[in-house]
Parts: C-alpha cells; sequence; structure tokens
C-alpha cells in the first residue's frame, strides 16, 4: 500500500542509518526528495517534526517503529526521572536529559516485545547503557527492587520464549503510537 517502505527496502546496505536506541536522536540518511515528503507526512500525524524524519527510520526501513520509539524512550526517562531521579544500575542521580532508554535484555537478543517492554527497558546513565560491561548486575538488582523479586530472571526467561509478532503499521497507527504519546503526554503534566 504505501510504496516509501517497499522503496526504502531496494537501497544498498550503507545508504541505510540507524536511529541511536537509547535517545532516539540520529544519523543522517541519502533519501530522495519523495521519500522524505513521505515520511514526513507520517511523523507530522503523530504530532513530530518532520524534521526528525532521518532520525527515525530504524531498521528495515520501520518508520513506525521509529515514532513510537521516540515517545516510548522519552516517556520511560520521564517516568523513571520522576519516580527515582537515578540510573537504574548504578544509582548515579541522574536527570532526564542525560538519562537513556536502557535496556535490561538486549535489544540484539531480545525479541520484538522485550524490545518495547517498559519493564525490560528503563532510565539508565550514559556510562551504564553504553561502556559498562557489568551494569547488568546492578541493573537486575534494581529491578526486583522496582518491580519484585525474580524481575530479572523473569525477563531472561522470556527471551528464550517469546515469538511476539511486530505490530502491523495499522497497529502502530492506530494503537500503539496514540496509546504511548497519551502515556507520554501525561506525564509531562505532571512535570
Ligand atoms: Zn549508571
Amino acid at each position: 500500500m504505501n510504496r516509501c517502505y517497499e522503496l526504502r527496502e531496494a537501497r544498498p546496505k550503507e545508504e541505510r542509518g540507524t536511529a541511536d536506541l537509547s535517545t532516539g536522536n540520529v544519523i543522517s540518511y541519502a533519501v530522495s526528495q519523495k521519500e522524505k515528503e513521505s515520511y514526513a507526512d507520517i511523523l507530522r500525524r503523530h504530532g513530530l517534526e518532520a524534521k526528525l524524519y532521518s532520525a527515525l527510520r530504524w531498521k528495515k526501513n520501520q518508520v513506525l517503529r521509529g515514532i513510537y520509539w521516540w515517545y516510548f524512550a522519552r516517556y520511560i526517562r520521564m517516568r523513571d526521572y520522576q519516580k527515582y531521579g537515578k540510573c537504574i544500575s548504578c544509582n548515579r542521580q541522574t536527570d532526564f536529559e542525560q538519562m537513556q532508554a536502557g535496556h535490561f535484555v538486549p535489544v540484539a537478543t531480545g525479541g520484538f516485545s522485550l524490545l518495547l517492554d517498559p519493564t525490560n527497558v528503563n532510565g539508565e546513565c550514559e556510562g551504564c547503557n553504553g561502556f559498562d560491561e557489568m551494569h547488568l548486575r546492578g541493573y537486575e538488582r534494581n529491578l526486583d527492587i522496582r518491580y519484585g523479586a525474580g524481575t530479572g530472571e523473569e525477563l531472561v526467561r522470556r527471551k528464550h520464549q517469546d515469538s511476539m509478532k511486530e505490530w502491523s503499521k495499522l497497529e502502530y497507527e492506530n494503537i500503539k503510537i496514540p496509546e504511548i504519546r497519551a502515556q507520554y503526554e501525561e506525564l509531562l503534566k505532571t512535570q
């Protein structure tokens, strides 16, 4: 239906980019003006500025996943900034701007449901999220404190069992994106 998805599939690999998982920020692509406009339209429909288009395409041209992530990551960061104000792994005080949305079970191994699971993704400082190999020890400890004993183990168990399929474009557009956007905007009101 929407040609722009198919068009992007055909592009050579090196022309693709990737959005930063933690911040939702990033990356430049070489795209035609035509594609740019169709992405811009999708972004505007979900309340985002058209210029974010290059930041939000994420893997296999999933602009809708990128838009979801944009709201989801901010929701997670704001939730944890308001509630705890510190990194889940090292307990260091971290404000909203410095906080990243960091995965416990990593993106590469977690499957789709853990990718966007609000228990598997928590506010984490840049150092722990990006560079600290040992961060998962503290992360797991705090998962158990915040969500109950065994939460970390349960998430790890799920990565082997979970085969949830990614939401369809219609689900993203009509249900999931509006839902996470509303949740994020709700948090902003309590700022
Ligand atoms: Zn940290």
